[in-house]
Order: structure tokens, then C-alpha cells, then sequence
């Protein structure tokens, strides 16, 4: 394998023992990106002089025993500010935005002298599923490059995936880091409501954003939560609670275990997929595990909620955007000029694409007199009804397994004109983000020679108990071994 395939813990271990430096590891990712990112085009900012200057300092200082990510290169989700570097949202409207300060996160990962190798690609402020709202360009799924990498943070995975870049941070609202972790056959992580800090992180709905990673495997997994995870002054939600070594979960162990599988979430699937998903289960019961069908009797209630929820909490978050304080600002035609409120109109006519228009619209209706009865309150009803379905099933279960997403990564272009297809794409990771509840996604087998996720679903500041289930499940099973063969063709057998 080459240097750009080994994760993050094979190379700390090799740094340690002196065999490669940070400089030959950062070189490794950049040019592999070099090589594919005109085909993939995960990167909208590339940052390689910073990224070498860290590296250098790395090696200079003997950084890596200060953290395993000292030295590993890594990607950022374009919503998450840099200091000094472009972070756009992938939006017209921030298209020139250069932040004066980085999120919490990034200050984190600096710390321990990660080295950032630039910005990638999403869905416009993060509303879509395949990248394809991204105003720039849509990325593409390094296990068959006519697909979508999932979304809406499709260039985080699809850089981990193809070796562009060692792990990524992203942001999942309903599903954004699972998704394209499933659809690129990696790993990816939702963290618990408040554990990680958002500070920094351009939000899309507040009750629902929580920042994570998406790594090739899980102990790179917890190694990232090590370092990402814990309260921070600046951001109000965060949780004030201990964090444990995560990568202490990583046993192999998991005999007794009870598993809980909800059945309404079995209907109506693709006979490939259920067939996949029954071995997996099949799988965790021969490491000794309980597995068991349950039920989860609002699961169908959660896309509509949360289709409610997510634009009414973004029209609001993204009013900010009006040329004025932020954002881009429309410039009248010579010798004309625009009043206040033509300014704005056109301002925000100009900078938002049509998915991020589409929501604020809803979620404007949502909130107005006479609908936020009708709808909103209704939706924050759903909400509660869906965390007591939750609250029930963990008494009796330690966590709940389901697919990671009802489909394979579909083809690029096929559900763009579709928004309700794209919308229901997220039924199995909704749920989660409407309970504040910690997930993963982690590859459990191919269909016509695309990879397809299974998700696991913790209580609240469980992720150690998902750590544990999904690393006894990886190591005993190949499918996280597996890289993209970065063809062109379409992977066979398979037209949808
Ligand atoms: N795909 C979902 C949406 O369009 C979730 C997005 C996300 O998690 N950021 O809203």
C-alpha cells in the first residue's frame, strides 16, 4: 500500500518508530491529490505550503509524541472556519469570505499539530445529500466516478476514500457525515449533541448540527473523537462531560451485547441491500452479541419533522446573510442604485443557490403567523414523540443497528431535479440527529461493487459502547480493508 492508503494510526505508529516523517506522509497526500482530484474533485481550497510548513514543524519538534494526529494530514468540510484560509459554505454568497479566526475544532487539531491540507467540497451550506448543490462543482464517488459521493459532505469522504486526504472533519444535520461515509465506504462519526464544539462551524439548523469525523477505520475513529471532543467556553451547547480515551472501547468484545433492529425500518428494501444487511447482522450474533428485532413506531414521522425543523431553524441562521454583514452584495448596473430592501433582495437572489432558497422559503412559511401552530409546534411534537421511542428502546437495548441509508450512491444527475427522492435518502439517519443521539456508519459489504454502510446508534454520550460494537464488527470483517479502484467505468450489473 501506498503511503496515502495507511490510516491514521499505521502512520503514527510509524512515525514513532521513525520509519517515515510527516514531510514524506503530507507529500504522499499531496500528490495523490495532485494525481486524482481533477477526477474526484473533492478540494475547493487547496492549502499544501501550510500544510508542508506543519509538517516541517512536526518533524522539527518531534510533535508526534505530543498526539497520534501530529503530522497526519487532514481535510476540512468547507463550513468550518480557518484563520486566514477562504471558507465558503460552497456559496456564491461567501464565495470571497475569509474568516479572522478557526472553529474550535481546527484550533484543536492544530494543537496537536494535525496538518490541514485544504477545504472540501458540500452541498451549499451543507442542505443536500450528494454534493451536487455545491455552487462550484459536484464531487465524485471514487468507487465509480459517474456517482455521487452522498453529501452534503461529499469532499470529506470522497477525499478520505480515494487518499486525498488521511481523515476528515465534517458536520452532519440529518445524516451529512453517515451518508457519504456509506456511500464512500469509510467511517463516518456523529457525535451526541454538545460534544463537540461548533464554535466556528457556519451553522444550518442549531438543535440539529453537531461537527465529526470520517476516517478509513474506527480506531482512527476514536483517535480523532480523543482530540475533537470536550466542552468549549465558546459555544453554549457544548456538554460539560468527561471525556474518556475513546480508543480504551476498542476490545474486540462484544459478547452479550444487546442489539436492537427496527423492523419498520426493514420495509420496502432493495433484496441486495437487506441481503447484506441480514449477514452483518448474522456477523454480530456469531461475536456473541443479541441481536433482536424491535420496534420504532415514529420512524416514518422523521423526515417530515425534520424537513420542518431544519428549514425553519435556517431561515433564521441564514438572515445574517444579507450583503451587509456578511455575504456577498449585488452592484447595480452603472448609474443606477438599489435601495435597502432591493439590495438585499438582490443580494440574496445572487448569492444563495436553489436548494438553500427552497428551504429558507419553507422555513419562513414555517415560522410565520397562523403555520407555526400548524406546523412547527407539530414538528417539535414529532420531536418529542421520536426521543420517547428512543429513551424506550434503551432500556432495554445497549444500541440499535440499522442500514446506513435505504439506497447504493445513485448516479450523479438522477435525483438533483427530485428534491423529495433526495429528502427521503435520509430516513435512517434523521431519527438520530432529531434525539441529539451519537451514531457511526461503517462499511459492512458491497453491492454490485459499491459499498454500503451499517449505522449504529448509542445513547446519548455512548459513543463508547458504538466504538466497541463497530470495532468488533471491523475486525472481523474485510470490507474496511477495500480501496476505490478509481475507474471510470460503471461498476457493473448496476444502472440506477
Ligand atoms: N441531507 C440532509 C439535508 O438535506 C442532511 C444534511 C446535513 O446533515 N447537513 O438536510
Amino acid at each position: 500500500m501506498d503511503i496515502f492508503d495507511l490510516t491514521a494510526h499505521q502512520l503514527a505508529d510509524m512515525l514513532k518508530k521513525r520509519e517515515t516523517t510527516a514531510i514524506e506522509i503530507t507529500r504522499s497526500v499531496l500528490e495523490r491529490i495532485q494525481k486524482v482530484d481533477h477526477d474526484i474533485r473533492a478540494y475547493v481550497t487547496l492549502t499544501a505550503e501550510q500544510a508542508i510548513e506543519s509538517a516541517k514543524e512536526v518533524d522539527d519538534n518531534c510533535k508526534e509524541k505530543i498526539s497520534p494526529l501530529a503530522g497526519i494530514p487532514a481535510g476540512l468540510k468547507d463550513n468550518i472556519c480557518t484563520k486566514e484560509v477562504r471558507t465558503t459554505c460552497c456559496s456564491r454568497m461567501l464565495e470571497n469570505f475569509v474568516p479572522p479566526y478557526s472553529a474550535t475544532v481546527v484550533e484543536r487539531l492544530n494543537q496537536v499539530g494535525a496538518v490541514i491540507t485544504g477545504k472540501l467540497n458540500m452541498d451549499e451550506f451543507a442542505m443536500g445529500s450528494s454534493t451536487e448543490y455545491s455552487a462550484f462543482f459536484p464531487t465524485h464517488n471514487p468507487w465509480d466516478l459517474d456517482r455521487v459521493p452522498g453529501g452534503s459532505s461529499g469532499g470529506p469522504a470522497a477525499a478520505v476514500a480515494a487518499g486525498e486526504a488521511i481523515y476528515a472533519i465534517g458536520s452532519d444535520t440529518g445524516g451529512s457525515i453517515r451518508q457519504p461515509a456509506a456511500f464512500c465506504g469509510i467511517v463516518g462519526l456523529k457525535p451526541t449533541y454538545g460534544l463537540v464544539s461548533r464554535y466556528g462551524v457556519v451553522p444550518f439548523a442549531s438543535s440539529l448540527d453537531q461537527v465529526g469525523s470520517l476516517t478509513k477505520d474506527v480506531r482512527d475513529c476514536s483517535m480523532v473523537m480523543n482530540v475533537i471532543a470536550g466542552q468549549d467556553s465558546k459555544d453554549s451547547t457544548s456538554a460539560p462531560v468527561d471525556i474518556p480515551d475513546y480508543t480504551s472501547f476498542l476490545t474486540g468484545e462484544i459478547k452479550g451485547k444487546k442489539i436492537g433492529v427496527p423492523r419498520e425500518l426493514l420495509d420496502g428494501l432493495d433484496p441486495k441491500m437487506a441481503d447484506t444487511f441480514k449477514k452483518a447482522l448474522k456477523k454480530l450474533e456469531e461475536l456473541g452479541a443479541i441481536v433482536d428485532e424491535c420496534s420504532f413506531p415514529h420512524a416514518e414521522a422523521a423526515v417530515p419533522a425534520y424537513h420542518i425543523i431544519a428549514p425553519a431553524e435556517a431561515s433564521s441562521n441564514l438572515a445574517r446573510f444579507d450583503g451587509v454583514r456578511y455575504g456577498h452584495r449585488a452592484v447595480p448596473e452603472q448609474g443606477k442604485d438599489y435601495d435597502l430592501v432591493e439590495m438585499y433582495m438582490k443580494s440574496r437572489g445572487e448569492g444563495f443557490g436553489p436548494e438553500v432558497k427552497r428551504r429558507v422559503l419553507l422555513g419562513t412559511h414555517f415560522l410565520s403567523t397562523g403555520n407555526y401552530e400548524l406546523y412547527y409546534l407539530k414538528a417539535l411534537k414529532v420531536r418529542t414523540l421520536i426521543i420517547e421511542d428512543y429513551q424506550r428502546l434503551f432500556r432495554e437495548y445497549d444500541v440499535l443497528v440499522t442500514l446506513t441509508t435505504p439506497d447504493l450512491p445513485f448516479k450523479l444527475g438522477r435525483k438533483i431535479d427530485d428534491p423529495l427522492a433526495l429528502y427521503h435518502s435520509d430516513s435512517y439517519t434523521i431519527p438520530v440527529n432529531i434525539a441529539g443521539l451519537p451514531a457511526i456508519s461503517l462499511p459492512c459489504g458491497f453491492v454490485d461493487g459499491l459499498p454500503v454502510g451499517m449505522q449504529v446508534i448509542a445513547p446519548a454520550f455512548a459513543e463508547g459502547d458504538l466504538l466497541q460494537v463497530a470495532y468488533a464488527f471491523e475486525q472481523n470483517t474485510p470490507y474496511h480493508k477495500q480501496r476505490p479502484p478509481l475507474k471510470k467505468e460503471t461498476a457493473k450489473g448496476s444502472e440506477s
